[in-house]
């Protein structure tokens, strides 16, 4: 079978591979759909710690069940993690399970851009294969890590009742923060993005108002809709500091700034330090999801409190890997890019 993995001149190719079969404790999947990530780009980029592994976002079917796992069956659609927390370390039991050390020590094998995967008995083991309820589709169920992801970010800012939104960066991750931001009840969202194509999809499905990052238009936009005071909540869906410094002006006193995108290695953060001291505006940098947060993620979609439909733009199969990854990387003409295996139907 054929596998995504990073080649050695830096860009992304298809080898051939034994298919992988599971162990015990362990499970194998088709492939439907594996959704392109910011990080998979900036690891092909060499931006990331680690070269690592492709994909994180797969769904598909059962293709085996190794002996002693119970509950699953081959054919059963289902979504697969690729890093769980251990559970049981100090980290874990004050709940920050995405800053969990053994965190990203279990990978799915060989990556989720494959005709098959296997899921790792430690992953199967603390709950990382989850079911899709038939209301899932499959391009939907590809968004649930990164809405998961969104979630985790909110459940870490907790931010209040009704609370006003600056998104900047109206990327995958900037529209699916802000529909569960509203999924939780948000009262306003404003965002800002570069690209005119990213701004017309982000409006008015995810974010009130979209504004262009060169015009200074979200501050307006800001003052406007909170009365001069500032949002409750920037997020911030880009590593660029300069993004970073403008979500930090736009947050009201006492509210928090959310870093949602990997600044680059060694980047720093220019900014009157007193100024965030004294307006006491809390910097809370969040990544990855968890088990409990998909969960959620699936439920709210079950329940149709939460939609996510127009954020997928494009759909390639597996077969066109270094196509998906160019395309996702041109912000103009693309939103989220979907990588597609045989069991996508
Ligand atoms: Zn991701
Ligand atoms: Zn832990």
């Amino acid at each position: 079978m054929k596998f995504g993995r990073i080649g050695t001149s830096g860009s992304v190719e298809l080898i051939d591979t034994e298919t992988p079969t599971p162990g015990d404790g362990e499970v194998t999947v088709r492939l439907a759909a594996c959704g392109i990530c910011g990080t998979d780009l900036e690891k092909l980029r060499g931006n990331y710690r680690t070269a690592g592994i492709l994909g994180h976002e797969p769904v598909g079917r059962v293709e085996e069940v190794g002996p002693g796992v119970a509950g699953l069956a081959r054919g059963d659609r289902v979504f697969a993690h690729h890093h769980v927390p251990c559970l049981a370390c100090p980290v874990c039991a004050r709940g920050d399970l995405t800053f969990c050390p053994e965190y990203s020590r279990s990978n799915l094998a060989p990556g989720g851009f494959a005709e098959v995967f296997r899921v790792p008995a430690l992953n199967v083991s603390r709950g990382a294969i989850l079911p899709l309820d038939p209301a899932v589709d499959w391009s939907t169920g590809a968004l649930l890590e990164p809405a998961g992801c969104a979630l985790t970010a909110l459940r870490r800012v907790r931010p209040p009742p009704q609370a006003s939104y600056a998104v900047l960066g109206l990327g995958p991750i900037g529209l699916l923060y802000a529909r569960v931001a509203r999924a939780l009840g948000a009262s306003w969202i404003g965002g800002a993005d570069l690209s005119a194509h990213r701004r017309a999809i982000a409006t008015p499905t995810s974010v009130d108002v979209a504004c262009d990052v060169r015009d200074g238009g979200l501050p307006k936009e800001v003052d406007r809709a909170t009365q001069g005071r500032g949002v409750d909540v920037a997020v911030v869906a880009t590593g660029d500091p300069a993004a970073i410094r403008s979500g930090a002006e736009m947050v009201r006193r006492g509210g928090s700034l959310n870093l949602m995108g990997l600044p680059a290695p060694g980047s720093r953060l220019d900014y009157d330090l007193q100024q965030l001291y004294l307006r006491g505006v809390q910097v809370i940098p969040t990544y990855a999801t968890t088990e409990p947060d998909v969960r959620e993620v699936h439920r709210l979609l079950v329940d149709r409190r939460l939609d996510l439909d127009g954020i997928v733009t494009h759909r390639l199969p597996l077969g066109r890997l270094a196509d998906a990854f160019a395309l996702a990387g041109r912000p103009e003409e693309s939103e989220k890019v979907l990588v597609t295996g045989d069991a996508f139907d």
